[in-house]
């Protein structure tokens, strides 16, 4: 009988592979477990396994695995059954989803190693120098990692040294397996064995003539009375000792140093406290959706800024590990993560596992580890998309918190997923609850309420019933025109900023867009750089003085003559989060003033760095983009200002008003959360638009039958599903004719659905040229017969010679 497995490979192709496995070898062997495999040409890779069986795959020879890496399955059948399922959905292969759902350290990645090659006679004349000092080295060690090689030619161009030396075959290149996740190890300290009690007053007589070692013992003595393992490190700080005095305790067999692996992240803060008390309105909204669940496995928690949902999906959290059950509470964004697990840190510490983007590789292994061992315990995972991905076995509850947020949708790479719909799909497969929480529910998700699929429960009231903040729209155009503007700033602005300074409150303002200016001009000639891979204007950054690439991050420095015509007259134009601060700066010189947006922000800690400043007020008035505006619990702000609301409505995007509606209203909610009504000033040439109308007045209803009315006259989501193809080439011509030989063959079978080909705002980047073509799925059509027939479509595609390195991406619920 022969063995055979089928693994997933992290490499985008769309089939499974099969090896082959000796009977040993696969009776130890589990669905879930890596192995190592050759794949390619001398390629070891990372796989899954998916399939034990007996039947040989015969159209090909299965080559043997190299080694088995994992004692047990490190990717659950639960798992799998859902990267099945988005594979499918979002039209992506399970290499990527293997890629996107697998910490990387764990798909460890070959590493090139030239090794020498025996049987070759070489003649050392016909060497270049290079060449001859990688072949002198060969001489003293069998082989050298590509690394060495830097070292040993001093430069980090070595690759094209290697493949001479492959093409002479005087070396032969191997990659090897490396684990890349290192363990952190601690060192602790314990009584050697040889230490009884009646030994020791004994033992301290000795040491009376090393005072230092005396000092340590005896302060090991008092923590091995409160703890169950010492550190060497806390020994050696209480004592004060160096570890040359612990080395001569271990020499005399008194005291053993012992290495353990430890957490990186530092899980042990216990809890401290037990959730707030529900107000009355939250009482009644938390009975409601128990209701509700009786019947919905989704609910909507549609509650104003600052009613409390927190403390609502705590009650819910509570409820699901005091069953010992396990509970993910999505967030879309890290920057919503420190205050949260601060909250959620007191009230549930011990169960805590945090996940997101900035996490160190090694740190993320930790997660899935701690993930995979908690079965029957409880727990709580809180992270952005990604934590959907990790090993739960008994998931009871999902929170996804701002589930509005667009961030939830993953743009590049596939798979394009959105993180709330397909935590609604992994749900379903534990038959678990989902908790959706927005003050401005996504149109769709309100549709899914209000038709009866999800259940609704509206909580109106902030808590301690605040008054939602008083909305004030100024014209510009009439500041303007009235000498009332100062820079950038109205007096309105100006006088409630003052005011709220007076009172030693916070100000937020916020622009929605980083930078000094989006762009730096000739006065003389009206040129204006433009960067060069992309077609784009390039962004002024007056702080650093330079002219950065938003899509790219091309910069060149800050002009000082035109390059065009050589004028000194330049002009800024565009207003960016910098010259706000710096106008700021200017007018209230003696308040602290900072910022906020992704330049600020750089690092693990970079929010975190910010807020904790803002929350101690050591910050006035904070200046930032929208990473400000959301979610945010800041007591002390009383007022909102918004630089200019129309830049967000004139974005090219059929949700562009759902979104405005959405960002101002979230900005607007930061302000007078604790203790009095807040204040928000939205400037804006168009303060009569429909939109600020609505966001003044609070009025979500009206602004979602408006959106609905639209959506469903011009047919967009919720009344027909998008698929968005993208054609991306570094050649204008061959993109051009490829879209268009893509979207008459669409137009064949879906006539009136497909739209397009056309450029988007910017259609070159990176210097590849990009053109859309959208596809939409009335109702009544099979979403999954329209997917099968574009995958054939697809396939077609790519067997065309004339069209050979066009990449189709393709975007399933395109935004
Ligand atoms: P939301 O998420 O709805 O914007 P939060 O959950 O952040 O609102 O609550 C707003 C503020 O009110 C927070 O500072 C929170 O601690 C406080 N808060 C809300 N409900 C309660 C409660 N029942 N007891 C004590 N404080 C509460
Ligand atoms: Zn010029
Ligand atoms: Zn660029």
């Amino acid at each position: 009988m022969t063995y055979f497995i089928d693994v997933l490979l992290p490499i985008p192709i769309k089939q499974t592979f099969t090896y082959q496995v000796n009977e040993a070898e696969a009776n130890f062997l589990q669905i879930g477990m890596r192995v190592s495999v050759p794949f390619g040409k001398r390629k070891l890779y990372a796989a899954i396994v998916v399939g034990i069986h007996n039947d040989d795959p015969e159209i090909y020879e299965a080559k043997e695995i190299d080694c088995i890496l994992d004692e047990h399955p490190l990717v659950l059948e639960s798992q799998l059954a859902l990267w099945n399922w988005m594979s499918a959905y979002y039209m992506c292969t399970l290499g990527d989803m293997l890629k996107a759902a697998l910490p990387s350290a764990l798909l460890l990645e070959g590493e090139t190693v030239l090794v020498k090659n025996k049987d070759v006679e070489v003649d050392v004349s016909t060497l270049k120098d290079d060449e001859f000092l990688v072949y002198e080295a060969l001489q003293f060690s069998s082989s050298l990692k590509i690394q060495e090689l830097v070292k040993i030619l001093g430069k980090k161009t070595v690759l094209p040294v290697a493949y001479s030396l492959l093409d002479k075959k005087i070396i032969t290149l191997e990659e090897y397996v490396v684990e890349k996740y290192t363990p952190k190890l601690q060192k602790w300290v314990k009584l050697h064995s040889s230490i009884t009690p009646e030994k020791l007053p004994q033992v301290l007589e000795e040491l009376s003539n090393a005072p230092k070692q005396r000092e340590v013992l005896l302060h090991y003595f008092t923590l091995s009375g409160k703890k169950e393992k010492i550190s060497s490190k806390e020994v050696l700080g209480l004592a004060k000792a160096t570890t040359a005095s612990l080395n001569s305790l271990v020499k005399k067999e008194i005291l053993v140093v012992f290495e353990e692996q430890i957490d990186r992240i530092n899980y042990a803060e216990n809890q401290t406290s037990t959730s707030n008390e529900l107000n009355e309105h939250q009482k009644i909204a938390y009975g409601s959706l128990q209701m509700a669940f009786e019947t919905k496995n989704v609910c909507l928690l549609h509650g104003v800024t600052s009613s409390g949902k927190t403390e609502i999906y705590s009650k819910f959290i509570k409820t699901s590990l005091d069953k010992n059950k396990q509970v993910l509470f999505l967030l879309p964004e890290i920057a919503l993560t420190t205050q949260l697990i601060e909250r959620l840190k007191v009230v549930f510490g011990a169960y805590l596992v945090v996940y997101h983007s900035r996490f160190s590789a090694n740190e993320r292994v930790e997660a899935w580890h701690r993930v995979l061992a908690s079965k029957g315990k409880p727990l709580l995972v809180v992270g952005v998309r990604s934590a959907l991905f990790l090993p739960f076995q008994e998931l009871d509850f999902i929170v996804i918190d701002e589930e509005h947020e667009q961030t939830y949708k993953q743009f590049d790479p596939a798979p394009r997923y959105h993180a709330r719909d397909a935590a609604i799909v992994l749900a379903h497969s534990f038959k678990a609850k989902v908790l959706l929480g927005s003050a401005t529910p996504s149109v769709e998700t309100y549709a899914n309420a209000q038709s009866g699929k999800y259940g609704l429960v509206t909580l109106i009231k902030r808590h301690k019933n605040i008054l939602m903040p008083d909305i004030e729209l100024v014209d510009l155009q009439k500041k303007y025109n009235k000498r009332l503007m100062k820079g950038h700033f109205s007096d309105r602005l100006l006088e409630e900023i003052q005011e709220s300074l007076d009172a030693k409150e916070q100000v937020i303002l916020f622009q929605n867009r980083r930078g000094f200016s989006s762009i730096q001009s000739c006065n003389t000639c009206g040129y204006v750089p433009q960067c060069t891979q992309c077609d784009v204007s390039l962004t002024y950054h007056k702080h650093t003085k330079k002219l950065r690439c938003h899509y790219c991050g091309y910069q060149i420095a800050e002009q000082l003559a035109c390059r065009a015509c050589g004028s000194t007259q330049l002009t800024t134009k565009g207003l960016g989060t910098e010259q706000v601060e710096e106008e700021l700066k200017g007018l209230f010189p003696k308040h602290v003033v900072s910022r906020m947006d992704q330049d600020t922000t750089r690092g693990k800690y970079g929010h975190q760095k910010i807020i904790t400043k803002f929350e101690a007020q050591e910050i006035d008035i904070l200046v930032g983009t929208q990473m400000l505006a959301k979610g945010l619990d800041f007591k002390r702000v009383n007022l909102v200002g918004v630089m200019n609301a129309d830049g967000l409505l004139n974005f090219p995007d059929y949700r562009a008003h759902e979104r405005t509606y959405q960002l101002l209203s979230q900005v607007a909610g930061r302000s007078g959360r604790s203790e009095k009504r807040g204040k928000v000033i939205i400037q804006s040439f168009n303060p009569l638009h429909q939109i600020l109308q609505q966001v003044s007045v609070n009025d979500y209803s009206s602004m979602w039958k408006d959106q609905m009315n639209e959506r469903k006259q011009y047919q967009y989501p919720p009344f027909c599903k998008l698929i968005k193809l993208t054609l991306r080439h570094r050649d204008f011509n061959k993109t051009n004719e490829a879209a268009d030989w893509l979207a008459k063959a669409l137009r064949n079978s879906f006539q009136k659905n497909v739209f397009g080909p056309e450029f988007p705002a910017v259609s070159r980047v990176r210097n590849q040229y990009n053109k859309n073509i959208l596809l939409k799925i009335p109702p009544g059509q099979s979403v999954a017969k329209t997917k099968s027939y574009l995958l054939k479509l697809l396939k077609t595609f790519e067997s065309i010679k004339n069209y050979s390195g066009v990449r189709v991406i393709v975007n399933v619920d395109a935004a």
